[in-house]
């Protein structure tokens, strides 16, 4: 019997009650499905770790999850530490030498949730957003100088490379491939920015040729905001840079229902480096502790994680169990206008697994 490493990173807030909620729903499918076992080892990175240690994780930590089979992420971020040193020393620090390029994300109304567009329903509203996820805006190039005095300047510089753009394209444009409707938009700001994003736009030229029979259209990030409120239905895989698909996917987020739902995995494609799977949302100290954090978005992440392992019929089983489990309110969290919590919305989400509520 096959057992996967999983290396489980609660990190901060809620993420470590979403993250301990996501390996009881993996445990739970292993034991079902019967044909493999997790080992997960627990690595108590982030702000406490930060505060002790004065850095977000071990110097040799990555060495700590490399050969793991996968990474199963909560949220950094802590009220006293600010957000860049919490977001580059644990999540980036990770993303970035593991080089999971390809931020995918996908967005569903599921059942039993209520859309904010009111006459939006399921199959109207089914996106996977691909964000680049290795450099662009988020590159981490810039500096400042003259700090504190009028004088001071600072830069943050969008670097794109061919070879990148050429890969998250390429990417987009396989998985687009791989879904019926077989339609992608590359989403660019290259009306007002005449360098990267016009490389963008030529890049998403080449690489089309590639894949005849996917059907693709360019859209300015600003007009495609108003398009996925608008005519949500016209769109299916979409892709854009680090900036731009980290907010069109919180718009994605909302308009399915609630942050609180959506998933998303970090991939090396490669395989060379294991891949990162995490729910969109972030640390949510207001909800912190409470016991209501809402945890479909790691169990659908948890998904994604059994389809990368390439366990498809346990990363199926999953999924029903979360549909099934959503479209009863009962299970609803507050973030979704309900009362349920966490650990009520785990055991169903078991139990559904296991059959017993069928
Ligand atoms: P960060 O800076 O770490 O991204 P944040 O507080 O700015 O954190 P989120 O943590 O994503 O952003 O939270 C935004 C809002 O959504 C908060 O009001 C939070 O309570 C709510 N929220 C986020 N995730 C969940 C969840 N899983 N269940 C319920 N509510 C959630």
């Amino acid at each position: 019997m096959k057992t996967y490493a999983i290396a489980a990173i609660p990190g901060d807030g809620i993420g470590t009650e979403v993250v301990s909620a996501g390996v009881e729903v993996l445990a739970a499918v292993a034991r079902r499905e019967a044909s493999f076992a997790f080992k997960v080892d627990r690595f108590d990175w982030g702000g406490e770790y930060y505060k002790k240690h004065g850095r977000m994780m071990p110097e040799n930590g990555r060495d700590l999850i490399r050969t793991h089979d996968a990474i199963l992420f909560g949220s950094a971020g802590h009220p006293e530490i600010p957000d860049h040193i919490t977001l580059w020393g644990l999540r980036l620090a990770i993303c970035q030498p593991f080089d999971q390029y390809a931020n995918v994300r996908p967005t569903r109304v599921l059942p039993g949730i209520t859309s904010p567009l009111r006459s939006v329903d399921g199959p109207e509203l089914d996106w996977v957003i691909v964000r680049e996820n290795s450099e662009g805006e988020y590159a981490g190039v810039g500096g400042r100088v003259h700090q504190g005095s009028p004088l001071e300047a600072a830069t943050d510089v969008a670097m794109f490379t061919r070879a990148g753009v050429e890969r998250i394209m390429r990417f987009a444009f396989r998985l687009a491939r791989s879904r019926p409707r077989k339609l992608l938009t590359v989403v660019t700001k290259s009306n007002a920015q005449r360098h990267a994003m016009v490389m963008w736009d030529e890049v998403a030229s080449e690489v089309a040729r590639e894949f005849k029979d996917v059907t693709w259209d360019k859209m300015l990030v600003d007009a495609m905001t108003m398009r996925m409120v608008m005519r949500p239905q016209s769109i299916d895989t979409v892709v854009a840079t680090n900036l731009h698909a980290d907010i069109l996917s919180d718009l994605a987020a909302a308009l399915a229902g609630s942050l609180g739902i959506a998933p998303t995995a970090n991939l090396n494609p490669e395989r060379t480096f294991p891949s990162m799977f995490e729910p969109i949302h972030g640390s949510a100290f207001d909800i912190m502790g409470k016991g209501i954090a809402n945890p479909i978005g790691t169990f659908w992440s948890a998904v994604m994680l059994l389809e990368h392992l390439g366990d498809k019929s346990a990363a199926d089983r999953l999924m029903k169990a979360i549909e099934r489990v959503t479209a009863d309110k009962r299970f609803h969290t507050p973030d979704l206008g309900g009362t349920a919590r966490t650990a009520d919305v785990t055991k169903a989400v078991i139990e559904a697994i296991d059959g017993a509520n069928a």
